[in-house]
């Protein structure tokens, strides 16, 4: 009966362990997205035309965060209205050491 049982209950242990370990190393490396991506998100048309060459608003976003992105015009269907909201959120909310995002319109 052991015979029969143990390849079960090693591939069972082994499974066991490796999800255990999947779930400890993916809580630990998880990495917070920027808050501010949301913020500018809502600011944006929100078409996700990809005009802009990204595809989709909240991928613009994120390049607007991480210094991808030159130009808020790139975002053809924005206006002024959109363009001068994110330029004011930015300059409200810096990074944890204060940096603020600088972008052009
Ligand atoms: S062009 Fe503007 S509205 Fe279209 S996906 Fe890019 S950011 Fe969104």
């Amino acid at each position: 009966m052991l015979e029969i049982m143990s390849p079960f209950l090693v591939l069972g242990t082994l499974g066991a362990l490796i999800g255990f370990g999947l779930a400890f190393a993916a809580e630990k490396l998880k990495v917070e997205p920027d808050k501010r991506m949301q913020g500018i998100y809502e600011l944006l048309p929100q078409l996700d035309c990809g005009a802009c060459g990204y595809p989709g608003c909240e991928a613009f976003a994120e390049g607007i965060v991480e210094g991808e992105v030159e130009k808020l015009s790139q975002c053809k269907p924005g206006n002024d209205k959109h363009f001068n909201a994110i330029i004011a959120y930015l300059k409200d909310h810096p990074d944890e050491d204060g940096n603020i995002i600088k972008i052009q319109k």
